[in-house]
Formats: C-alpha cells, structure tokens, sequence
C-alpha cells in the first residue's frame, strides 16, 4: 500500500472506533475478535507525518486481549474507556494544529518484526517472548514503538491514558500523574503536570517516580513521557464522570489545551 492509500485506511479504522466506542455500544464491543496484526514489512501501520507541526504521541492504555481493569460501575473496561477519551483528545490536538500519532488504533497493532526494527531504531533492547503473538501489544512495545517515532519525527510530548483501580478502597478517587524522575524533560514535565492538576481542579496527585517505580512507558525512550490515570474504575464517582460524555469531551480540550499551551511554552525557553 503506498502511503496516502495507509493513512486513508487508518484514518478510515480511526473514525470506525471512534463510532463505535463513543456510545453505549461502545460497552459490547469485543476487543478480541477485531483486531488485527500487521503481518509483513509492506504491511506496516502508517501515522500522519508532522510536516513542522508539534507532535503529540497519544498512547491509549491496555488493548486487544488486554482489557485493563474492569467495574460494574464503568460503561465499557479500561481499554475502551482510554481508547474512547484518547480519540477525543487526537481531535482536541487536532483542530490546534497538532499532528497526533496513535501507538495503536484498538483494531490493529505493528507485527513484531515491526516492533524488533522499532526497537532497533530506538536503541532498545526487545525479548521477542513477551509478544504480540497473545494478541496483547503490551506497554513495553507500546512504548519501543513511540521511542522508534520520536527517533525518526521527534516527539513533543508522550502521553498514556488509563484508568486505575484499587481494591478495598472504593473512596478514592483523583486523577494521577506519572513520570520518570530520569527522563531528561524531569522539570519540565513537573511544570506540565502542575498545569494539568490546575486545569483538573486541583484533585491530581503527581508522581515524580524514581526508576524501579516508574511505569515502562514513562522509562523508554529520552523523549517526554506521562502518564495521566483518569480516575478509579472503583470509585463511583469517578465512574459516573468517566461515563460522562459531556466530561469527556471537556476534559480532552483541557488535556489539548494544557499540552499545546505547555509545549509552545517550553520550546520559547
Ligand atoms: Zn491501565
């Protein structure tokens, strides 16, 4: 496939999964009977080509066989609700000039060998058994994979979507905000994540975690990383919020609103 025919077709799944996710269907949809594996080199995912603009890498948590956590009281489990609110935030970033780069579309993933070369590209040593062959296109190669993009277009900001859990404790409730204490944006990203708990009233704890407790998006690569937790999946009113598409659709303008105001900030320093 040539690559304007690529980003149709991608473009063409994206508006597919937005459809199908953004209402309560969205709920049944089974992650494990669509998806699909790009199987050869010819047959690579295609992501939109920054031309000069800012590039935001958005990285929906979990996928395929890999639901994330799940709740009676979330319409939809993990991976879908972060697939859902990541879709809106592409088109939040989107109408302001950004060009955002998905690590996965919820319907198809790179093949391992496309992986193994991402992992080449980036510097990144990859064990081949974790894999993609369960159908489970796991944080580690989601992350090989936005360290090979940010390689080869230059990422201006990394950003994965979840939602947590925690068992024995359905009240708490807050947003989370991770990143690598190593990673060479450290203070900048501090400043973004202040940012982002002002914008979310206040109710975000931020982790500046140190190595052995960062998680592997925020660890790979030397590119800004964060990982923002939505809410708990255990809490109720986290639910309700999460459920909410009149939330939804306000918090992706305020996550694309913070970013681009971060990103255009940073680089006049
Ligand atoms: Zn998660």
């Amino acid at each position: 496939m040539n690559r304007i025919v690529k980003l149709l077709a991608v473009a063409l799944i994206a508006c597919m999964t937005l459809a199908s996710c953004s209402g309560a269907e969205g709920a049944e949809q089974n992650t494990e009977d669509n998806s699909t594996v790009a199987e050869n080199e010819e047959d690579t995912i295609a992501y939109p080509t920054p031309d000069g603009k800012k590039v935001v890498c958005l990285d929906a948590g979990h996928g395929f066989r890999d639901i994330g956590c799940d709740s009676d009281m979330m319409e939809g489990t993990e991976a879908q609700v972060t697939m859902a609110i990541t879709l809106l935030v592409k088109q939040e970033l989107e109408k302001m000039g950004a060009c955002v780069i998905l690590t996965h579309d919820g319907i198809t993933h790179p093949s391992a060998e496309e992986i193994k070369r991402a992992a080449n590209s980036a510097g990144v040593e990859y064990e081949e058994e974790s894999i993609i062959e369960n159908d489970i296109f796991s944080a580690y190669e989601r992350a090989i994979y936005a360290a090979s993009i940010a390689e080869e277009e230059g990422i201006d900001l990394f950003l994965s979507l979840h939602v947590n859990s925690i068992e024995n404790h359905p009240e708490i409730s807050r947003y989370e905000i991770d990143y690598h204490s190593g990673n060479p944006y450290a203070n900048a990203l501090g400043e973004l994540c202040s940012a982002l708990a002002e914008r979310l009233d206040n109710e975000a704890v931020i982790f500046e975690d140190e190595t052995e407790k960062a998680f592997i998006v925020t660890k790979i690569g030397s590119h800004p990383s964060l990982l923002l937790e939505m809410g708990y999946s255990t809490n109720a009113e986290d639910c309700a919020r999460l459920n909410s598409n009149v939330w939804r659709e306000s918090f992706a303008k305020e996550i694309a609103d913070t970013v681009m105001e971060w990103i255009s900030s940073y680089e006049e320093k």
